[in-house]
């Protein structure tokens, strides 16, 4: 990717976060203002509260009392809206900027998108999303907040004493150096601990998914390792920033510290001079938290803030990453009604040195029932991948309906070919929305579709609501095959690919499935099985043998 594509890329996320949002963000910023400024003025009343006491005036006394009521009343509901404003900015925020990520995430590139575990994708949505919440734009309101308190309390500060004023600047000035040299080393453990958040969250995705497989091979030992080892590496992670952040806290702590007595020691001692009042000196020393915090804080959140910005750049990198590639955007559609299928000398390889397919020659009729059988690693599967358009570097030629399936897109093949394997995947939801995948169709389509799938049974004793649990296991291995077949007749695929439907099916089963499958009208419907029995194979207008890429025989079913 070039860098100007990622730069349009990772602007276009993060406008995804101000979408919208512009309101919300601008009256925070109003309110946060006057929150800065009411926080600064407690200082101011606290000094015509004190220099009241000490000076023993009534009238002065009433007078601050008053507007210490006004004061506090006026903070209040200014942090009240603040409170919703800021949270209503988050909300917006997150919805748009996970909805845009997720869009894109829906309209990848299949081959692309599984090429990273999705450990990944969830850590993209989960634990980064709320980096970018609080890192950049809490970040953003909080770094605003102490600049504010900052530009205040020295305003106050000179209005007060110029000399103090400036003997703190400069104080202030110094100490901010330390911090700030700590600041990138913080940067650098964010960014670790989210990486290594990732790849703990990729562990513990296989825990979750492949506990079953993990068991059956007595390889819990080995897990238990890989798992100990990305545990202790996370926490280890965590730790290093946990002690980066608090060393930079320690540090800056302790600066402010130093300044705060040696304001109270030359504010006592000017106040023995007569040069300022007590109430003048507390005020400072109040004015002094606002001066401190933001040099405390500042490199804090300017860092976090980095980070949350490295985390949104890796994020626009990723999802451009799996997005369809430019070639396979473009949408050519195919609307002829005659999808025959012809591979004219085909070789194809995964790499250089070997060929999975080499030199193949074969016709796939519109509305004919094709097999391919063969051992495994015989190149069925790929035979499969190529007509869907995953592989582009293949030499001859291969047509859907004339067109060179190089030259099409991605999308315009998933449109008229749909693809089953062993392992149907069902969403758990319904029977019906596993159908209609949430689409509208009339219901006597509906209707058909089950009824030509064979699984009108099924759904007279489970009725269409009949939830299919978490990827179909409230069904069973034929009911879930039905449940496919008939998806892709409501969409009305003309052309069916199946890759081992039947492997995990016993054997009257695979036989009521491969005739459901063969006798389906209008179809081209191609199967991949390594079955050899013949009474399934001659339910086939055509079957053929493959062995090592190469078609062995072409015979008659
Ligand atoms: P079958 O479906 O007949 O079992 P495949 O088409 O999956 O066979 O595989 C054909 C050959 O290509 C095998 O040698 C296999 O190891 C290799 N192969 C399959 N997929 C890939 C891949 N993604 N990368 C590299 N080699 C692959």
């Amino acid at each position: 990717m070039n860098n100007k594509n990622k730069t349009s890329s990772i602007s276009k996320l993060k406008a995804s976060l101000f979408e919208g949002n512009q309101g919300n963000i601008v009256l925070t910023f109003i309110l946060l203002t006057l929150y800065s400024a009411a926080n600064v003025g407690i200082a101011y009343i606290m000094q015509l509260l004190l220099d009241a006491a000490s000076q023993g005036h009534w009238n002065d006394l009433f007078r601050a009392v008053a507007l210490s009521a006004t004061y506090l009343i006026v903070f209040f509901l200014v942090q009240l809206v603040l409170r919703w404003s800021r949270n209503r900015s988050f909300v917006v925020a997150m919805k748009n900027y996970k909805s845009y990520i997720l869009d894109k995430l829906i309209r990848s590139n299949v081959i692309k998108f599984n090429e990273k575990n999705s450990g990944t994708y969830i850590s993209l949505l989960t634990n980064d999303a709320d980096t970018i919440q609080n890192g950049f734009l809490g970040s953003m309101y909080n770094i605003y907040i102490y600049v504010l308190y900052f530009l205040f309390s020295v305003t106050l500060m000179f209005y007060y004493s110029w000399k103090m004023a400036i003997i703190v600047i400069v104080l202030s000035v110094v100490s901010i150096l330390a911090p700030v040299i700590f600041s990138n080393r913080l940067t650098q453990k964010e960014v670790r601990q989210s990486e290594q958040n990732k790849k703990f969250t990729s562990v513990l995705k296989d825990l979750l998914n492949g506990l079953y497989v993990i068991k059956a091979f007595h390889a819990e030992p080995e897990f238990s390792v890989r798992m100990h080892a990305e545990v202790n590496a996370l926490e280890d992670a965590r730790n290093q920033r946990r002690k980066t952040e608090e060393f930079l806290e320690i540090t800056s702590g302790s600066i402010s510290n130093i300044i705060q007595i040696g304001v109270f020691i030359l504010g006592a001692y000017w106040t023995i001079q007569g040069d300022m009042t007590v109430g003048v000196v507390i005020a400072f020393v109040q004015l002094m938290n606002y001066i401190v915090a933001p040099i405390q804080g500042l490199p804090v959140l300017l860092s976090r803030r980095k980070a949350a910005k490295a985390i949104l750049e890796s994020t626009a990198t990723l999802i451009d990453e799996v997005a369809l590639s430019p070639k396979h955007g473009e949408n050519l559609r195919i609307e002829q009604d005659q999808y025959d299928i012809r591979f004219k000398n085909v070789s194809f390889g995964y790499d250089e040195t070997t060929l999975a397919l080499s030199n193949l020659n074969a016709v796939f009729e519109h509305g004919k029932s094709y097999a391919i059988v063969g051992p495994t690693g015989s190149g069925k599967s790929t035979l499969l991948r190529l007509i869907l358009g995953e592989y582009d570097e293949y030499t001859g030629s291969i047509t859907i309906a004339n067109r060179e399936v190089r030259d099409l897109s991605i999308d315009a093949i998933a449109e008229i070919c749909s693809i089953n394997d062993q392992d149907v995947f069902l969403f758990d939801a319904s029977i019906q929305d596993n159908l209609t995948l949430y689409k509208k169709f009339p219901d006597d389509q509906l209707a058909l579709a089950v009824r030509n799938a064979g699984l009108s049974t099924v759904i007279a004793e489970k009725g269409l609501d009949y939830s299919c649990g978490e990827n179909g296991r409230n069904l069973s291995g034929g009911e879930k095959q039905r449940t496919a077949i008939a998806r892709a007749l409501l969409n009305d695929f003309p052309v069916l690919l199946f890759d081992e439907p039947t492997s995990a099916l016993d054997h009257e089963t695979s036989r009521e499935i491969i005739q459901l499958i063969t006798s389906l009208k209008g179809k081209t419907k191609i199967v991949v099985t390594h079955e050899a029995d013949d009474e399934i194979l001659s339910m086939f207008d055509y079957v053929y043998g493959i062995a090592n890429g190469q078609l062995e025989s072409d015979r008659t079913g």
